[in-house]
């Protein structure tokens, strides 16, 4: 009895319909696989490869999958997986390729790529299994990174949720926690409306100056060194001092659970899009919103690498993809602000709201599968 109980401690009226262990004894490949719901079509979510990464953090990143996928109106359901190794350290593609003969009778899950795995990665499962998004340019994929699809769609939702707190764009203030894969096209997306980057943030530390910091100089430098904290003309600080700097748009693009109730208070921001995924505890973005700073949630504003993948696993092109990512995220977090506006409620619950309600509408049209 305690035993089942642990097993579907997490499940609800939406899922997760499958959770599978992975374990391959001859090379000790270990991996967790988690449908959450397949309501609208086969799951689309991420392999994370990651030596710490557990059932909990895949479980969540699932649910948001779910939420993000109907949001924006694909036809895919979510699901994410985790591949408990490190990803510097493996031969990756021996331990990509004994996952992917793993999952490849799990037909209702569509891997893709996430922290610690690649386009090449996405090769390799598509070769054991003939199912994968976010393929090389080579194999037909549209190399969701290398267009910046999610930082350009962060910046439309920064668009958006601007009018809502009377911001003007031109001029405002950018701090970006992560300047990474999402972290560096949003800036550059955002300097295009006249946001100037001030502070932004790496697992080695920050870059600060009040003046503004030379985006594509900070790209070349974090590229030709790892790090933003060689960039010359800025103070360096350490990298969790970046919430400290006070800023009109943050743009947390690294780690889950970054703010929390142990540091929210810090945080000297008027509008906070949230590029990574879970990067703010649920009650810290309560208490951030208490205090008048708007945060728009993950699963509404960071869609645009999924669109573009689901793009590419329909046959679509590049610029289809880049116009479906600006159409969806205008038209969502308009929908959204005007209810938390109207309605005086919190932007997690009502987009949780707002997504439960059309999983529950696909889930009328079928039967468990
Ligand atoms: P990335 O690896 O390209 O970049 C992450 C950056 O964060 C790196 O520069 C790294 O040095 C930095 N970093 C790591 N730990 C940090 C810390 N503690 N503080 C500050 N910086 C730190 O990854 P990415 O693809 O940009 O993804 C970032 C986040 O966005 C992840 O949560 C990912 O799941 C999410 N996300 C990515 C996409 C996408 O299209 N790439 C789409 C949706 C969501």
């Amino acid at each position: 009895m305690e035993i089942d109980e642990q097993i579907f401690e997490f499940t609800d009226d939406i899922g997760p319909e499958k959770i599978i262990h992975l374990y391959e004894p001859r090379t000790g490949m270990k991996a967790i696989v988690v449908v959450d719901n397949v309501a609208a079509g086969p799951a689309i979510g991420g392999v994370r490869m990651a030596p710490d990464v557990t059932l909990n953090e895949v479980r969540r990143l699932a649910r948001a999958m779910t939420y993000k996928n109907i949001m924006a109106g694909l036809p895919h359901g979510g699901g994410k997986s985790g591949i408990i190794a490190d990803p510097k350290t493996v031969n990756k593609e021996q331990v990509i390729r004994t996952f992917a003969r793993g999952i490849k009778n799990l037909l209702e899950y569509i891997p893709g790529p996430d922290m610690g795995t690649d386009e090449a990665s996405m090769a390799y499962v598509y070769d054991e299994t003939s199912r994968a998004v976010g393929l090389p340019r080579e194999l037909g994929g549209i190399p969701l990174d290398e267009i910046g699809a999610t930082g350009y769609g962060v910046a439309e939702c920064a668009d958006v949720a601007r009018d809502y707190i009377n911001l003007d764009l031109n001029g405002a203030r950018l701090v970006i926690e992560g300047f990474g894969n999402v972290g560096k096209p949003a800036a550059r997306f955002l300097a295009e409306k006249g946001v100037i980057l001030i502070g932004a943030s790496d697992s080695k530390g920050t870059i600060f100056n009040s003046k503004g910091l030379n985006i594509e100089e900070l790209i070349r430098i974090k590229e030709l060194t790892g790090s933003v904290t060689n960039y010359k003309d800025g103070e360096v600080l350490t990298t969790t001092d970046l919430l400290l700097i006070n800023t009109d748009i943050l743009i947390p693009a690294a780690r889950p659970d970054v703010i929390s109730d142990a540091n929210s208070d810090v945080v000297d921001a008027k509008l906070i899009i949230e590029g990574a995924n879970i990067p703010i505890t649920e009650s810290a973005e309560r208490a951030l919103h208490e205090r008048g700073i708007l945060v728009v949630p993950d699963f509404v504003a960071n869609a645009g690498g999924v669109i573009t993948a689901s793009v590419e696993y329909h046959g679509g092109t590049e610029s289809l993809a880049l116009d479906r990512t600006k159409n969806t995220i205008r038209r969502n977090t308009k929908e959204l602000l005007d209810k938390v506006y109207n309605e005086k409620t919190y932007p997690r619950e009502t987009a949780v709201g707002i997504a439960k309600e059309r999983v529950k509408k696909a889930m009328k049209f079928r039967e468990w599968m």
